[in-house]
Formats: structure tokens, sequence, C-alpha cells
């Protein structure tokens, strides 16, 4: 029995699919305006996990993520310029280069990660205008949406499951906003499902109310749909997704529909650096190259974001992060010295389910690792099956060592990392450096080769 945290109940559920055997997920995207930071990327090692704990329980997953490329306002809100036209006009590049650019550095910090998107839908929300129109006319046929000078809004009040997700507290808001409130707007929390060009922009389509763009939100309602159908079954987004966007997209499908959209809503939590949540308009960001350029393999942070539960507020730190990148190496060096391979421990796996399945305990799972690999009871070929069994899940790069790696394995620590440096100096075009490199690395009496691997390189003892 897998039991996931649901927003939508506010209790730990135990989860019941729609259909025995293929699950339909949505997990809400990137903007594409910019490099995704580590901290978003917990969003997508989270929904990764969820796909795989599913397929580990022997369900098939539909999974849909979507490229917002247009609609999103610097506000967050309804007001403000497009953060892709604003990111365009700064880099004086056209709108797709900048739309193309960023998806396809989401696509590399996705690879980094071991997430295998190759079975992932990735609808762009500007590819299907005209399915977000055909939503907005059903809600204004329903009487739940009007029409003001500046677009067409979703009328909250005529929704009264509104803020339901997440308990947010609705009357609170509508007064504390009483003074500011757009005059066109009847209420505080009715959001914009379509806004009419004031000026020509670089983004913008025919409509039935006038020239214009998507709001944000109604993008998820309309692609999920086309996608996964009316009523599908797990919706996936970062915690500052519950109080507006999460709680528009409800109002929009189910207002369209008369359907529940997802029966259950999982949240992940942030990751602060001092405390302070990660983001760009703080500039405190630190991207998938940035961990590279230490030596740090991504995969390593992915094991680090295990070592605490996705529920929880997580703070990064590189000596943190460094530290679980020494504890899978370990398990690297482990695999790498086998080789052969025997028979999953049964009593093992039962935990190892038990903990997945219930709301995926990271935390405890890494922690029954280091139990089994402490067990002196387990064959190191029985330990081995199961660490690429559980890898089925964690996807912590366990099946990728090959056990020829254990010459490699016997080059000290210092080597391949100087190696790595000279494999990130030629990347960033530093040859002085990595020529520099490349001879210290002949002192010390390794030779590096390049090679067209996903690491690189290869070291040879001279
Ligand atoms: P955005 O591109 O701004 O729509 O964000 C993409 C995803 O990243 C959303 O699910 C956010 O909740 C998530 N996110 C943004 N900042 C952080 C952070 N510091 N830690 C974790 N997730 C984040
Ligand atoms: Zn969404």
């Amino acid at each position: 029995m897998i039991r996931l945290k649901n927003t939508l109940t506010g209790t730990t559920d135990e989860f019941k699919p729609i259909d025995s055997k293929a699950i339909g997920m949505y997990n809400c995207g990137p903007t594409v305006y910019g490099k995704v930071h580590i901290g978003n990327m917990r969003a997508y090692v989270f929904a990764d996990l969820v796909k795989n704990v599913l397929m580990y329980n022997g369900y098939r997953v539909k999974q849909v993520i979507n490229i917002t490329d247009v609609g999103h306002l610097v506000d967050d809100g309804d007001d403000g310029a497009d953060k892709i036209e604003e990111q365009a006009k700064k880099e004086q590049q056209d709108v797709k280069s900048i739309t193309h650019k960023y998806t396809d550095y989401f696509m590399f910090a996705t690879q980094a990660l071991g997430i295998d998107s190759s079975d992932i839908e990735f609808p762009h929300a500007s590819d299907h205008i005209q399915e977000q129109i055909d939503m907005i006319k059903r809600l204004e046929e329903k009487g739940l949406a009007y029409v003001t000078s500046d677009g067409v809004y979703f009328d909250t009040a005529k929704f009264p499951a509104y803020g339901e997700l997440g308990h947010i507290d609705i009357k609170g808001l509508q007064e504390g906003a009483r003074v500011e409130r757009n005059d066109e707007k009847r209420s505080v929390t009715d959001f914009a499902l379509w806004k009419l060009s004031k000026e020509s922009r670089l983004q913008e389509w025919e409509s039935p109310w006038g020239v214009g763009f998507p709001g944000w939100h109604i993008e998820c309602s309309a692609m999920a749909e086309k996608y996964l159908g009316k009523t599908f079954d797990i919706h996936t987004g970062g915690v500052d997704h519950i109080p507006t966007h999460h709680n528009n997209e409800i109002a929009q499908s189910v207002g369209a529909n008369d359907a529940p959209l997802a029966n259950y809503w999982l949240h992940v939590n942030h990751i602060t650096i001092d405390g302070q949540k990660i983001s760009k308009s703080i500039g405190n960001t630190v991207y998938i190259e940035d961990l590279q350029a230490r030596s740090i393999s991504p995969l390593a942070y992915k094991y680090w974001l295990y070592t605490s539960h996705y529920s929880t507020l997580s703070n990064f730190t590189y000596d943190a992060v460094e530290a679980s990148q020494k504890a899978l190496h370990k398990l690297y060096t482990f695999l790498a010295q086998q080789t052969g391979t025997g028979k999953t421990d049964a009593g093992y796996k039962e935990k190892f389910t038990a903990l997945i399945n219930a709301d995926l305990d990271t935390p405890k799972a890494i922690a029954l690792i280091w139990e089994l690999m402490k067990d002196s009871l387990v064959s190191a070929p029985d330990k081995k099956a199961a660490l690429l069994d559980f890898d089925e899940v964690l996807k912590l790069g366990f099946s990728d060592v090959r056990p020829a790696d254990t010459d490699s394995v016997e080059i000290p620590q210092e080597i391949i990392e100087m190696a790595q440096k000279r494999q990130h100096a030629r990347a960033t075009k530093d040859f002085a450096l990595a020529d520099a490199l490349r001879e210290k690395l002949a002192e010390s009496g390794y030779a590096v080769k390049d090679t067209d691997t996903e690491i690189g390189f290869t070291i040879e003892k001279l």
C-alpha cells in the first residue's frame, strides 16, 4: 500500500488510483526565462521519485511536465511584464531563441540529475493557445468568467470551493486588500484567464475577446485535460503553488468540467541557502555547473536531497553535499569491486518498499542502505543486487557503475578531482588552465584522455 501526503485532504492517505494499472500525473513545470537552479530541480527530482515509486509498485505512469513560455508575469500575478519577453529584450534575442535555450538547459539539468525524460510529455503553453481559449469560452458560457477592459477574469465568488486547497484564508485576503483593489476586478482573488494586449507584444494571439495572451494558470488546466483527461491521479508542484496557482487551476478545471482535477496534490518544499529560499530575484542561485565546477556530481546533490524528506525546508551547503558525495562514492566503489550480482535479500526489499511507500521516506531509505552495507549476514553480491534494485526508485547511478571501473576506483581522489577540474576548464574554454592541469597530472604519474562519454575523460597510470 502506498500512502501520500495529500494537500487536498491535509492528511496522509492511501493511494487509490483511478485505473488499477495506469496512473496519470501532472507536474507544474519551469518558466523558461532563465536557467533552472538547483532549488527548482528539487521539484523535478521529486516528481521523478513519485513516478519511480509508482513503477516499483507495478504501475505504468503517464507523466506530463508543462513548459511555461508565455503568460507568467514578473510579479506572479496579473500585472507587470511577461518574464519571457523581458528576458528576450534583455538578451536582445527573439522569444523562441530564449525559450529554446532555457528549455534545453532544463533538459540538461534533468539529465544531469539522472532523470529519464524519454517518456515524459513536455507540452509548451504557446503551442496550446486554442485549447486555452476553448476552456476560457466554456468558463464564460457557464457564467464563471467576466470581461474587463484589461482581459477576461475568473469570478472566484462563483466558485464556492475556491481556496480549499491548503485552506487558504480567502476572507482575510479580501479584507486585507480592500483598499488597493483593482477597480474592475470583482474580488481580489479573481485572476486573469486572458489578458488583452495594450500595445503590440512579442507574443500575442487573436481571441474572441481581442488580441492578447493567456494568463499563467489556464495553460496547466488546458494541457492537463488534453494529455491526462478531465480527472487524473496526481498533481505536483512547489509549496509556493498552493495558495494561488493550484487553487486557480482547480477553479478553472472544476469550473469548466464539473469534475475533480486531480485526486492527490503533492507539494515539495523549498531549498534555502543561509535560511533564504534560492531564487533568481535574491541572487543566491546555484546551478548544476556550479556543483560540477567544484567537482561535485549532480547525483551527489540528488543523494543529499534524499537525506531530508521532500516536505521539509532544506538548507543547502557545499559541505553537506560534499559529504553526500563521499557517501555516494563509497557505494560506487563497493559496486565497482563486485564482479558478480546475487539476489536481493527479501527482508531488506520489504523494508525498503515499506519506507518509500510511506510518503516517500527517502531519509530512512538511505539509512536502510547503510544498515544493509554493514550487515555481515548479507553477502557482497546480494548487497549489490539490493542496491541495483533500490536504484530503480532512487536513480543514483548505481546501475551505471561497471566492474571494469575498479581500475579507476584505485586512482586517488585528488587525481580524479584534478582531472575533473581540467575537464571543467576545457568546457569553459580555459585551455591554459586545462594544459597546466594535464601537465600536473603527468607529473603525478597519470595520463588523462578525453572521451565522448558522459564523464568526458579517462585516467590511466603512466
Ligand atoms: P518557476 O520556474 O518559477 O515556475 O519554478 C519552477 C519550480 O521550482 C516550482 O515548482 C517552484 O515551486 C520551484 N522552486 C522555485 N524556487 C525553489 C527553491 N528555492 N527550492 C525548491 N523549489 C523551488
Ligand atoms: Zn501549473
